[in-house]
């Protein structure tokens, strides 16, 4: 018999498992999530820094992180697990004139989208939180308190705990091997909504002529056999283009290595301090546990699956961080106990999230380009509401759309770790 189901979800990660949750929330509980791994978080999501920030330049990505934080600090509560959300803070050190100019632009505009707690620091001030830092040639910088980490294997298993305790299910060691595309007009996920008033009506439902050329979903082919769904959500992370493509879509995502670098256990900084981003370089790092987790965005890096780490890395990045705190040079490093993952890159570097134009009933959750962890509670809630509503209230989802690339509407954001 086949299997069906009101919604497929193709990526059990944290976002495929946040479109799950949002989607139980809203009542829709006939949802299948299929993974191809044995177990959840073996993709991006489990390689993550579990960075959390809401200073970024650009309206949406304010708003995405806004709504998520908010989200991560009664995570415990609402969803009934840990998210283990730690409000330590991001602190941006800036060291020429450029880097100030744009700290100060990005903060009258993170102010304008209500993110009100973005503190000016000055050289003493950053010296105060982190005395082991070279603060010669620091002009100044801004630090957020409720920027901060969490951890994001536990967000994950949170979202679908919970959205398999109201009835979602979840196939792992799974393959999707394919989607069933066949000619249609209709608008696939109306039957999942509920009456809505006609201002709210999106312009294919109040077309007076068929959508001829509408092509619509009718399942998903997996190496357990087919199931029929007429809605699919593609949240299958740096993957996300390949699964598009099953349906003949095309979705420019494309993957991008990154690699994080441990210290052994090191007490020579504070026990608690914020993410510090050096902006003369962009490396960045955090305590994680006893040691020090280092990061650093090599421009060198290629398009490409590689997830193997690359040990000529550790050289590179322990050159930036010695430099810019120099207790670190005596920091120990395993290069065995260091990783690589991959970043899910989209042209502008913001996410896609909506509906295919092309696809009724197949929507994007993709190309978080870096940022899928801390924006997962806001992109699960986004791509739940359009599924089961059609609209959004939390942002302009128009801004998101894959049809922003041809259209020549890109979002630049320029403040990417
Ligand atoms: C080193 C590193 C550090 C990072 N640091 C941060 C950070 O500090 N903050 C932050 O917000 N983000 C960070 N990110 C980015 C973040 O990890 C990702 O954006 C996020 O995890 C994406 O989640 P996802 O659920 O979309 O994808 P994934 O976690 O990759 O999940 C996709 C899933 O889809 C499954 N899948 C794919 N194709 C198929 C198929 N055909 N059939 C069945 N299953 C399939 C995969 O197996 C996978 O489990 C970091 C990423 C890396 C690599």
């Amino acid at each position: 018999m086949t299997e069906t189901a009101d919604v497929v979800i193709i990526g059990s990660g944290i976002v495929g498992s946040s479109v799950a949750y949002h989607l139980a929330q809203g009542g829709c509980t006939n949802v299948l999530v299929i993974e191809r791994e044995a177990h959840q978080g073996k993709g991006s999501t489990g390689k993550s820094m579990g960075g959390v920030r809401a200073q970024f330049s650009t309206p949406v990505n304010i708003q995405m992180s806004r709504y998520s934080i908010d989200f991560f600090s009664r995570f415990d509560e609402v969803v009934g697990h840990p998210a283990d959300y730690r409000a330590h803070g991001y602190l941006f050190c800036a060291t020429n004139e450029k880097h100030l100019a744009y700290l100060k632009a990005n903060r009258i505009r993170q102010m304008a989208f209500g993110v009100t707690n973005v503190e000016w620091v000055s050289p003493a001030e950053i010296s105060a939180m982190v005395p082991q830092l070279r603060t010669n040639d620091i002009l100044g910088g801004t630090f957020c308190p409720t920027d901060g980490f969490v951890d994001p294997h536990s967000v994950m298993m949170g979202f679908m705990l919970n959205a398999r305790e109201r009835g979602a299910r979840l196939w792992l060691d799974t393959q999707v091997t394919g989607i069933q595309v066949d000619a249609g007009s209709a608008d696939v996920s109306s039957a999942l909504r509920g009456p809505r008033s006609d201002s709210k009506r999106s312009a294919d439902e109040t077309s007076a002529l068929p959508a001829l050329e509408a092509r619509r979903i009718a399942g998903v082919m997996t190496s357990r056999g087919l199931v029929s769904t007429r809605v699919v959500v593609n949240a299958a992370g740096a993957w996300a283009a390949e699964v598009a493509k099953m349906a003949g879509a095309e979705l420019p995502v494309e993957p991008l290595r990154r690699q994080l670098v441990p210290t052994e256990p090191f007490d020579q900084l504070p026990q608690r301090f914020p993410m510090v981003i050096d902006m003369s370089t962009g490396f960045h790092f955090r305590r994680e546990g006893k040691g020090i987790l280092l990061a650093w965005n090599d421009p060198e890096e290629t398009a490409g699956f590689k997830t193997e780490f690359d040990p000529t890395f550790v050289e590179k990045i322990l050159t930036h961080a010695a430099s810019r705190v120099p207790c670190l040079a005596e920091a120990g490093v395993n290069p065995r106990r260091a990783w690589a993952g991959l970043y899910e890159m989209t042209p502008d570097h913001h996410a896609i999230i909506g509906q295919s134009p092309n696809v009724k009933g197949l929507y994007f959750v993709n190309g978080f380009s870096g940022h899928g962890v801390m924006h997962s509670p806001a992109s699960g809630r986004i791509t739940a509401d359009l599924i089961l509503r059609g609209h959004s209230d939390l942002i302009d989802t128009s801004q998101l759309g894959v049809e922003r690339f041809a259209e020549g509407r890109f979002l630049e954001e320029t403040a990417i770790l």
